[in-house]
């Protein structure tokens, strides 16, 4: 970049290179945020960092602060205490519109009467940009989120999914250093969720130098599906910030490990462990040798491609364990029910919980 200094003139780069985005810190950070609504403290001394361009997902159930956090970020909440920071820049106390952010929300609110590339392009004709630039980045916009051929067309032309795409669009065109989404994809049925969280990410992955995601959700699929880290949030603070595999492999305690999968808890020794059920493998009572376990399956559900199996061990636990269907016919499966069955699973394949986390929660 040119020095703002002397005679020449700095021109903001819209695609900061590697170097400069790592001496400006990350691109989101809280220290210490706290927002009460009268007796409920919706976020508690909530600190976390987000690495620029990342695609981070904040992931909790109900009511645990998500959004709160989200609208901190983006300026439309004051916190009570602590700072919000983006790319090194203190804006605690900065206006939405003074941020390099823009938020994507669930009900996108499209406007009605406008066609599609007018609905893109709002955002610049608010900020005065002239037609023919409108145009040119709204058309870029809806090429990005691999929308092109539909500008004329009104919102309710569209499908939930062509729609969820003008309201991404819209929100990119504004170039924003961070983007905001809060559950966008919760108003779509299962199979179109499941192709849009797919196609966001591989979006998010041509846009990550020049953009940063941060997105909310409830839905833990969602969050192994497209994020570099996830924060699980429960009761307005954090309980474990990672990778999918770190969260999903290596949960700290018995929220996150219930939370993102199945939790199997195993007592031993005073200490407890998970272990996920597609580790585990179901023997039949004969195939003792290498078996952890003895137990009796209580219930058989049969999911299609693989079947769930609950088997209560002698020692009073209750393990799940799923199983692919790669030889196991339906009428098989349902025929488990009552059988008695060794369970075994490797060692390296249990993760112990940190009891000190444990007991913070439930003291
Ligand atoms: P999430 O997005 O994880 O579902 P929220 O951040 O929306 O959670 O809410 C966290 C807590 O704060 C909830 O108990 C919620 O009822 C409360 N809350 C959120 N916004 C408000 C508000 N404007 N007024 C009062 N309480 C609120
Ligand atoms: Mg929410």
């Amino acid at each position: 970049m040119v020095s703002s200094s002397g005679t020449s003139v700095a021109v903001p780069s819209p695609r900061p290179s590697t170097a400069e985005r790592a001496a400006e810190g990350p691109a989101v950070r809280l220290n210490e945020v706290r927002k009460v609504y009268g007796d409920v403290v919706a976020v508690d001394r909530l600190s976390l960092e987000v690495v620029a361009g990342e695609f981070f997902t904040m992931l909790g159930p109900s009511g645990s602060g998500k959004t709160t956090t989200l609208r901190v970020i983006a300026g439309f909440e004051l916190p009570d205490s602590g700072t919000v920071e983006l790319h090194g820049s203190d804006v605690t106390r900065s206006p939405p519109y003074e941020r390099p952010v823009n938020t994507v929300f669930q009900d996108y609110a499209l406007f009605p009467h406008m066609n599609v590339l007018d609905n893109v392009a709002y955002g610049l004709r608010v900020k005065g940009i002239g037609k023919r630039e409108r145009r040119q980045r709204a058309s870029e916009a809806l090429e990005m989120v691999r929308l092109p051929g539909v500008e004329g067309r009104r919102p309710i032309q569209l499908s939930g999914g062509q729609r969820q795409r003008v309201a991404l669009a819209r929100a990119i065109v504004n170039r924003p250093r961070v983007l905001l989404l809060d559950e966008p994809l919760g108003a779509l049925d299962l199979k179109l969720r499941q192709a849009m969280q797919l196609e966001l990410k591989s979006i998010q992955r041509e846009l990550s130098e020049r953009i940063t995601f941060v997105y909310v959700t409830h839905d833990q699929d969602a969050a192994l599906t497209m994020s570099d880290r996830i924060a699980v949030f429960s009761d307005g603070r954090l309980e474990q910030v990672g990778t999918p595999g770190e969260i999903y492999e290596s949960p700290v305690n018995e929220f996150v490990a219930g939370f993102v999968g199945t939790s199997n808890l195993i007592q031993r020794d005073g200490r407890c462990y998970t272990v996920r059920p597609e580790k585990i493998r179901l023997l039949g009572e004969a195939e003792a040798d290498s078996a952890d376990a003895a137990g009796i399956v209580r219930e058989v559900a049969y999911l299609g491609s693989v079947t769930r199996y609950v088997v209560e061990l002698e020692s009073g636990e209750t393990l799940v364990v799923v199983r692919q269907n790669l030889d196991m016919s339906a009428s098989s499966a349902m025929q488990q029910r009552g059988r008695r069955v060794r369970l075994a699973w490797r060692e390296e394949d249990e993760s112990e919980l940190d009891i000190n986390k444990q007991e913070e929660r439930n003291p």
